[in-house]
């Protein structure tokens, strides 16, 4: 448990002074290697730099309090819901970075056209319908946006980024900030080609074997 808080402590700087969020928002989740049926979560609304172990609170999947002084993030259902459905998920990040919530603010999707996004992520971004940030509605369509993929745009609000592990969800959420990069520029100078299904697949199947392991 101590290895959960300290990790999303660790991640809430990394996050920050990679300008992924700024001020308070923005949430980091991770579900508990000992007990996968309770996460851990950052406390809503305190400064990334100030957050200590003892802020972070463990929740279970139903979202309720079991242990922490803290009040949990405000996203706590999109969080849980994420653990609920998805077995092989471990870390949950949500973020505000600008790009990314640019497209969001357009409600449009960022299609498949870079290697690393297609890869880390699975495909291209789907923008959730719109819903209030912090409700059951909101976690329910970025969980129908996410589909089998990492990560999803909330419509006018920011990022949901999944990983297998903390590392990997701060790596998707970069990885979504650079596309959406990508896609802007791409979209201002010409018209983006978005790879095929068969080439996205090709990708996917390449990124298993990708790396050291
Ligand atoms: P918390 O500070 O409560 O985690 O919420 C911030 C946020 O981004 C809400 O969408
Ligand atoms: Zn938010």
């Amino acid at each position: 448990m101590t290895r959960a808080k300290k990790e999303i402590t660790q991640a809430g700087t990394k996050i920050y002074d990679r300008g992924l969020v700024a001020g308070t928002w923005g949430n980091i989740s991770k579900r508990l290697e000992e007990d996968p049926k309770k996460f851990a979560i950052t406390p809503s609304g305190m400064d990334y730099r100030k957050i200590k172990e003892e802020d972070i609170v463990i929740l279970n999947l139903e979202g309720e309090k079991k242990e922490g002084e803290r009040i949990p993030s405000a996203e706590t259902p999109l969080h849980a819901h994420v653990y609920k459905t998805r077995e092989e998920i471990n870390a949950v990040i949500h973020t505000h970075s600008v790009y990314a919530s640019a497209i969001a603010c357009l409600r449009e999707n960022i299609p498949p056209i870079v290697e690393d996004m297609v890869q880390i992520v699975g495909g291209g971004i789907e923008t959730a319908e719109y819903e209030l940030p912090g409700t059951e509605e909101l976690a329910e369509s970025a969980l129908r946006a996410l589909n089998h993929k990492k990560a999803a745009l909330l419509a006018n609000h920011g990022v949901i980024s999944l990983g297998k592990d903390v590392d990997e969800a701060i790596k998707v959420a970069e990885i979504v900030e650079k596309s959406a990069k990508i896609y802007l520029l791409a979209e201002f100078l010409g018209n983006p080609k978005k790879l095929d299904e068969e080439e996205v697949e090709k990708m996917k199947e390449a990124y298993r074997k990708y790396g050291q392991s």
